[in-house]
Order: structure tokens, then sequence, then C-alpha cells
């Protein structure tokens, strides 16, 4: 008779074999038991579970290391998927991926309101909107970020500046309409961890990821593993001051970098210069019934606009000092640069990454790397989903 002792250890195994095939893509029976120290009788059995639901398959065989060549286990990445939704200050992104976070599709939809309730509803429509689309019979989880300091634990937004939310129960609000587990990330965080674990960042043990959109966050990576401080607040990167007497902001500090740096800042720069008289292109385009916006901007710099070639190069090299800052105190391999204002005119990128290395104190031993991120606008989005998979497979194992 098999005694509940047992029954857990099997359980507790069974999580680790499944989380070693995950975490390799492909392995076999011999690395299993060598890894992780369980006898062969045992992976046989484990991994036979595992093959019996199809998680797991069997494919071909791979170099013998003496005796017979053992067979190949591949993790059967698309035997689920999970729920990803990014939450910005103008936009949402909601997207399905596999369990090896590669999205399989997505929607964008503009922020409709900031009120959390009604961005729960939208964030359920356009998940449910999206799984029409995109059928799949299994859906373990949805993992959802947003800019902000979380509290992973409890899935609460402690406080999040560019929504105006204070102390918000996103997680349950979100888990009253979803039938699957709720998991609720840091933005920044996710998308540090989705650009270290399959994008720009894959070679590299520090990294820094900074999201430059209508607010600056950004994620600290230090061997290897992500680092949030002793309350989540680590990487509140716009929100440091670059002007102790400079205007307030409505996180209370004053003179933040968000002020000054953003997407946002931008456009009220060039808002100013417009009522300054300057003369530029982009005049031109609002007469055509745009809006202003930082893409709008970048359009008229593609255009050849000096004015706008100039705003982007300005705000790129004022990000640089700041982020020169971040580079000379946390010595990163990497900085990946990432949100709306990276997808810019590459002016922009580009004064960016030449003040950041230039303001590297050991510039002429091993400068510093500055790539754009990998995933654009979706590294939050893969880092969220890849996440959701971490925090399922963590927690239980999804046939059990
Ligand atoms: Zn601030």
């Amino acid at each position: 008779m098999t005694t509940l002792y047992q029954k857990r250890v099997r359980e507790d195994n069974l999580r680790k074999v499944l989380r070693f095939i995950h975490r390799m893509g492909s392995t076999s029976r011999p690395a299993i038991t060598q890894e992780l120290h369980l006898s062969p009788a045992t992976v046989a059995s484990l991994v036979a579970e595992l093959e019996e639901c199809g998680l797991v398959q069997e494919d071909g065989l791979g170099k013998s290391r003496g005796g017979r060549k053992p067979a190949i286990l591949r993790f059967n990445a698309e035997w689920a998927w999970v729920v990803a939704a990014k939450v910005g200050v103008t936009r949402v992104r909601v997207g399905l991926a596999n369990l090896k976070g590669e999205l399989k599709g997505k929607r964008v939809e503009p922020l409709a309101s900031r009120n959390p309730k009604d961005v729960v509803c939208q964030i359920t429509r356009m998940v449910s909107m999206l799984l029409e689309e995109l059928p799949h019979p299994r859906i373990l989880g949805m993992g959802v970020c947003c800019p902000g300091v979380i509290d992973r634990e409890t899935g609460e937004v402690l406080k999040a500046v560019n929504l105006g939310w204070e102390n918000v129960p996103l997680k349950s609000l979100l888990a009253e309409h979803s039938p699957w587990p709720v998991f609720v990330e840091d933005g920044a965080d996710a998308g540090a961890l989705g650009e270290k674990w399959f994008g720009s960042g894959q070679d590299v043990e520090n990294l820094v990821y900074v999201v430059v959109g209508n607010g600056i966050g950004s994620g600290i990576i230090l061997h290897g593993e992500l680092y949030t401080g002793q309350q989540h607040v680590a990487g509140e990167f716009g929100h440091t001051s670059i002007d102790f007497s400079g205007p307030l902001c409505p996180c209370g500090n004053r003179g933040c970098l968000e002020l000054y740096a953003s997407a946002r800042a931008l456009v009220q720069k060039v808002e100013e210069a417009l009522r300054q008289g300057e003369k530029t292109l982009i005049r031109n385009l609002l007469e055509e019934g745009r809006n202003l916006t930082a893409e709008l901007v970048s359009e008229a710099a593609y255009l050849g606009d000096s004015f706008a070639l100039q705003v982007l190069e300005e705000t790129g090299t004022l990000l640089g000092r700041a982020i020169g800052n971040l580079v000379n105190l946390f010595d990163p391999e990497l900085v990946v640069i990432g949100g709306g204002l990276s997808l810019a005119h590459p002016v922009f990128f580009e004064s960016l990454a030449t003040t950041v290395k230039a303001q590297s104190l050991l510039l002429h031993r091993r400068p510093v790397a500055v790539r754009k991120a990998f995933f654009g606008g979706d590294s939050e989005l893969v880092g969220a989903a890849a996440l959701t998979v971490e925090r399922v497979f963590g927690e239980r194992v999804p046939i059990l």
C-alpha cells in the first residue's frame, strides 16, 4: 500500500524530473538519473508517467557513453499554453505562449481606463477574444505584469505612480474572472528575465534591462538572478532624481528622470517648442489630424526633420547619462533597452549607447555592451509567460 509519505516523495520527484526536462529542452533517462541522484527504476517510472500524458516525448537516440544509445526525451512545449498580459500606461497587451515562453499570438489595444476594475475587464475581454482566435484545450495559468512596485506573493500592486494605483489587489481582482491561477509580476523585472532567458542577454550573467515608454523602469539581474531588493522596490530607475530642485513628480520626489527622458517627457518638450513657434514637419503632420506621440516625432525624424532628430538625440543622451550611472554602480556586461521609445528613429538609441559607453569608468578595458531588446515591445509579455510556467511547475505538476 502506498503511504501518504511515499505519495508526497513521488510527487516531489515528478516535479523535479519535469522541471529538469523543461529546463534542458531535451535530455535522456541516464542524464536525469545522474543529475537528480535518483535510481534508474524511479526515473523510468516517472518519465513513463510524463510520457503517458504527453508532456514528454521520445525523439530518436542520443550519443552512447558506453553501452546502448539512450533515447532522447524532449519536452513538449505545446502540451499546454499560458496567458500573459502587460498593462502599460497607454496600452494593454495580451498574449498566448507555449511552455517555453514562445508567443503564439497577441493583441494590443489602447488602455481604455486606469480604473483597476476596468483594466481587469479589458484584460479579460482581450484574453477571451484571443482564445477564440487561437483556442488551446489546456491553459495552465495567467501572468500579468504592470509597472510599479509589486508584491509578487500576494499579487498586490503596492504603488504604480503612472497608473495612479496604490495597494491595488490585482491578483484577486483578476482571479474573480479567471479560471486559471493568476500571478502578478513587475513589468521591468519580467522584461529583464524574458531577455535573459530567451533574448539579447542569454550569454551574460549581469544585465540591466531599461524599459523606456511613458515611464522608465529597470530590471536588474546580478549573477544570473533577479535582484528585487528587500521590499520589491529595486529598479525604480525612473524615480531617481536628476535635479533635486526640479519639478515635483507624482511619486512625491523632485526632478525624477521620468520627467526628462521618457516618451511623455519627449512629447511635452515638443509641445513646448511648438508653442514657441518652432518650424518643424511635426506641425504639418499634426495638421493632417494626427496625435502628438513619440511615434509621430520619430516619423518626422525619418522624414529628415532636424528638430525631431535633435529632440530624439537630446533625450537619448540624457537617458544615456543616467544609465551610465547605473553601469558604474552595477558593472553589468550588458544593458538592454526595451519599451516603446527603443523602437524610435535610430538616432535615439545611438546617442544613448554612445553616451553610456563614454561614461563607463573602465571603457578602455571591456566596454559594456548596449543592445536593443530582442523582443522589442514584447519583452515583458515573454517574461511574464516564462515566469508563469516557472511558477506553475514550481508549485505543482499539471497532471496531478
Ligand atoms: Zn518620481
